[in-house]
C-alpha cells in the first residue's frame, strides 16, 4: 500500500521494494524505458562549508514513476542492480549532472561543484575512467567541479591497477569522494594510497554521536584522520544545531543534511544558489 500513497506530498518518495517478481520483472522494463527516453531526474543537495558557502551539491537519482508516484533510490537501485542497468543508470546520472552543472552560478561568482554517486561503473571496470573523462569532456564542465563518490566498501580489495586509473584522473583534477566512510573495513593504510581526497563521514555516526560515545569517538578519530591525512571531511545526514555546532567543533569542513536543506530539483537548487547572502541558516 505505501506504494501508492507516494503522491501525496512533495518530497514523499516510496521506499518499499516490489516483492513479487512479476512486479520486478516490470519495473526492470520500465527502468529501461525510463532510461531511453530521460525520464529519471537528479535531485542536488547542498554541502555548506562552516561560512555558509555552497561549495558542492551532490546529484540524488529520483524517478517520478507514472503509476507507482516518485521512487527512491532504494527502489531504484535494486531494480537496477537485477536487470543489469546500473552502469547505465551511472553514465546516464554522470551526464546528466555534468550537464546541469555546467549552468550552476553562485550569487557571489564562486565556484560551484558537483558530487555523483557511482555503484556500477567500478573503479575496476576497463571503461571507469574513460566514462568520467567523455562525460567531462561532452558537458565542457571544468574537472576541478566534479567529484565521483565510491563508497568505502568497494575500495576495500580494490588491486593496485585501478588505483593508478584513479590517480590519473585526479591529475586531471578530478576529485574522489570516500562515501559512507566509516562503515567498511578499509584499513588506514588503504585511504593514505587512495587519491580520494574527499572522506564523507556516513550519517549512521553524526545520528549517533549524540547519545552514544562510541559513535562519537569514531566521529572524532575519522575528523582526526582526515586531517593529518590532508583530506577534506563531510558529514553527511546532520539534521540539527547542536550536530552541527559539535561536528564543527571537531573540525569537521563541511555538512550536508536536512538542517540546511532536503535534495532539491534542479530549478529549485538553481534558485538557492543565485540567493544572496547565507540562504542557509
Ligand atoms: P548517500 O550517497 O550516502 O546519500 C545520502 C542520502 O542521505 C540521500 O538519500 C539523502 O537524501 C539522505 N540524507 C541527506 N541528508 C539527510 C539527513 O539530514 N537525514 C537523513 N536521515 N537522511 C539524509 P537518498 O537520496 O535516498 O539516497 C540513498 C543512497 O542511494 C545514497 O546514499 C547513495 O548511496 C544511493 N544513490 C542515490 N542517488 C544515486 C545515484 O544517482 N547513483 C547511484 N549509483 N547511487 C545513488
Ligand atoms: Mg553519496
Ligand atoms: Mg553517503
Ligand atoms: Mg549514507
Amino acid at each position: 500500500a505505501a506504494m501508492f500513497d507516494a503522491k501525496r506530498g512533495h518530497g514523499r518518495y516510496t521506499r518499499t521494494a516490489p516483492t513479487t517478481s512479476g512486479v520486478q520483472m516490470a519495473l526492470e522494463e520500465d527502468l529501461r524505458d525510463a532510461l531511453r527516453h530521460n525520464r529519471l531526474r537528479l535531485h542536488y543537495q547542498p554541502i555548506v562549508t562552516r561560512d555558509q558557502s555552497i561549495v558542492l551539491a551532490e546529484a540524488l537519482v529520483r524517478w517520478p514513476h507514472r503509476e507507482l508516484g516518485p521512487l527512491a533510490p532504494d527502489v531504484i537501485l535494486p531494480v537496477a542492480e537485477k536487470g543489469g542497468l546500473l552502469p547505465e543508470l551511472d553514465r546516464w546520472v554522470l551526464r546528466t549532472a555534468l550537464a546541469e552543472a555546467t549552468t550552476w552560478e553562485s550569487y557571489d561568482g564562486h565556484p560551484v561543484g558537483v558530487t555523483v554517486n557511482v555503484s556500477g561503473l567500478r573503479p575496476e571496470a576497463p571503461d571507469f575512467a574513460d566514462e568520467i573523462s567523455a562525460a567531462i569532456s561532452d558537458t565542457g564542465i571544468a574537472p576541478d567541479r566534479v567529484v565521483v563518490e565510491v563508497v568505502e566498501t568497494s575500495l576495500v580489495d580494490l588491486p593496485s591497477k585501478p588505483c593508478k586509473t584513479m590517480r590519473d584522473l585526479a591529475s586531471t583534477g578530478v576529485r574522489f569522494a570516500m562515501d559512507d566512510f566509516g562503515t567498511g573495513y578499509s584499513s588506514l593504510a588503504r585511504l593514505k594510497d587512495l587519491p580520494t581526497q574527499i572522506v564523507k563521514l556516513d550519517q549512521r555516526f553524526v545520528s549517533g554521536m549524540g547519545s552514544d560515545p562510541a559513535d562519537l569517538g569514531i566521529v572524532r578519530a575519522v575528523v582526526e584522520l582526515a586531517r593529518a591525512m590532508r583530506r577534506t571531511c563531510i558529514a553527511e545526514g546532520v539534521e540539527n544545531t547542536t550536530q552541527r555546532r559539535l561536528l564543527e567543533g571537531l573540525g569537521v569542513d563541511a555538512c550536508q543534511g536536512f538542517l540546511f536543506s532536503r535534495p532539491l530539483p534542479a530549478p529549485e537548487f538553481r534558485a538557492l544558489l543565485s540567493t544572496p547572502g547565507p540562504a542557509l541558516r
